[in-house]
């Protein structure tokens, strides 16, 4: 996890009169230390991979605190539950792909659809504050060859 990343929640912390704790620190590096999104649940289990006593409520508390101040996006999978983004703060303009047959997500920035965007909030007299899109589609692998590896995990329960 970059130390920058860690210097801004502390701010956060300090800002908002919290005291730091060993066990913020390591919800933060959970979330942090991989591009992979979570829900709450995984990153409970990823916390308690670093420190198995990690308790369930810090961890939702944390991630309160991280959506407050920006450094964590809720997205919008399409699933149930609720699904945090850890990679904003990298690139604030990123755009998801979302496979609907393999629930395969890809991540991905382009200048152009940025312009685009950028062209037609303000054409509706707006301005953009967040630039992130969200395309649903097929599974080309598994339409052409019958068959998707992210799928095969998918039904594991891998994922
Ligand atoms: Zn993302
Ligand atoms: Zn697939």
């Amino acid at each position: 996890m970059e130390s920058e990343i860690k210097k801004r929640f502390d701010n956060y912390i300090r800002e908002k009169g919290l005291r730091k704790t060993a066990q913020r620190d390591v919800i933060l590096e959970a979330a942090f230390s991989s591009d992979d999104h979570f829900t709450a649940e995984e990153l409970w289990m990823k916390a308690r991979k670093i420190d198995p006593k990690t308790s369930r409520a810090t961890v939702y508390r944390t991630i309160t605190l991280l959506l407050e101040c920006g450094m964590l996006r809720e997205i919008d999978l399409g699933r149930d539950e609720r699904v945090y983004d850890p990679n904003f703060i990298e690139s604030p303009d990123h755009n998801h792909l979302i496979c609907i047959d393999c629930g395969k997500v890809v991540e991905f920035e382009d200048e152009n659809a940025a312009v685009l965007i950028d062209c037609i909030t303000r054409r509706l007299g707006f301005r953009p504050t967040s630039k992130s899109m969200r395309i649903e589609a097929c599974c080309d692998k598994l339409r052409s060859s019958g068959m998707c590896e992210n799928l095969i995990e998918l039904r594991l329960g891998k994922k």
